[in-house]
């Protein structure tokens, strides 16, 4: 593969060579000079196929959890759409509870290719003995009611199922919300690849307390017990006409998908890949995982500074690092590395789990 500089002096090369050609064909109209410029014509085509913009990967801004009118939000989807395209979100997935907010004519007026996408989706929205069971559905084509079950980790289970039956992503919504959920449960539970590890919404206990673990506690005893689990980071908005911390606003949690084009399908992909990373406002230019190492490059707001913890199993932190470009030597033992940055500016980022 070639790298972006080469990338970039080849298609100067061939743009020069091919705008050279096409003057010396005009005026000599000689064979072999039309060959040239044949050769570097079909030169561009190759390299505009691997272009910045076509198909090389790149960042994507999105929030996975979002409520409207459809259920208990306060505001249209078409309102709620705006506000994230107008805020330099390039998708939004309307999760309504028990209901599939149709994305096509949302798209029709809203999308734009590369720019701004709406994903479909559904929060499942079931409970076991007055306990909430949420369980969202990204990428869901055809609306779902909640299977419930026996036992909290049998109600997951089932719709975690009935989700991935129809080819949809599942994920465990704010475990921590009415105290439903707990790590054990999660341990019974099987096939589950994504779970929330912050929740924009005022009311779900993202930090535990009172002898429940927070979630990036939970999100350790799962990995610890080898599951492969990505976190994931979202608004769960549902106000949008009312501003305060006691209202579930958008802007507080998203992702950022690092994926080959903004389609359902390839946001599906980079997901279910664990090409992403968890954000409530620190920003990274770079996520790379070598076979010897973890490395992340953040990209600083003016005065911000960082404290990068690289966590293994137990939810041992192996290293910290208040570099803008930290990096973790894999030790045996590990188990599993990931990385959480905290920021000056009371934000963080989590990035997925490698397992060596
Ligand atoms: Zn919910
Ligand atoms: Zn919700």
């Amino acid at each position: 593969m070639f790298n972006t500089s080469s990338l970039r002096r080849l298609r100067a090369l061939r743009d020069g060579h091919v705008r050279h050609c096409i003057k010396l064909g005009r005026m000599h109209r000689s064979w072999p000079l039309r060959f040239a410029a044949l050769a570097f014509f079909v030169l561009g085509v190759v390299l505009n196929q691997t272009a910045p913009g076509s198909s090389r990967p790149r960042w994507y801004k999105g929030n996975l959890h979002t409520h409207t009118l459809n259920s208990d939000g306060d505001s249209t989807p078409s309102e709620v759409v705006t506000w994230y395209r107008e805020h330099e979100y390039n998708f939004l997935l309307l999760s309504d509870h028990n209901h599939l907010t149709d994305s096509a004519g949302l798209n029709t007026v809203f999308g734009s290719v590369g720019q701004f996408l709406v994903l479909q989706g559904e929060e499942v929205t079931d409970s076991f003995n007055s306990k909430p069971i949420h369980v969202n559905a990204y990428d869901l084509a055809t609306e779902l009611q909640p299977r419930h079950g026996t036992s909290i980790a049998n109600t997951i289970q089932n719709n975690v199922d009935a989700i991935l039956a129809v080819k949809a992503l599942p994920s465990l919504n704010h475990p921590n919300y009415g105290w439903a959920v707990t790590s054990e449960d999660l341990l019974r539970v099987q096939n589950l690849g994504l779970m929330e590890v912050y929740n924009g919404h005022p009311t779900v206990n993202n930090a535990g307390g009172g002898g429940f673990q927070s979630l990036d506690e939970m999100w350790d005893t799962l990995l610890s017990a080898g599951r492969r689990i990505k976190g994931i980071a979202v608004d769960d908005a549902h106000h949008f006409k009312k501003i305060g911390k006691e209202f579930a606003n958008p802007g507080r949690g998203w992702i950022e998908v690092r994926a080959e084009a903004l389609t359902a399908s390839a946001i599906h992909a980079a997901i279910e890949q664990g090409q992403f990373y968890a954000s409530t406002g620190v920003k990274l230019k770079d996520v790379e995982i070598t076979a010897t190492e973890y490395k992340l490059v953040i990209d600083p707001r003016q005065t911000e500074k960082f404290t990068t913890s690289f966590i293994g199993a137990g939810g041992k932190v192996l290293a910290k690092s208040f570099d803008t470009a930290p990096s973790y030597t894999f030790q045996r033992g590990d188990g599993y590395v990931r990385a959480r940055v905290d920021s000056s500016f009371a934000a963080s980022a989590w990035t997925q789990p490698a397992f060596h």
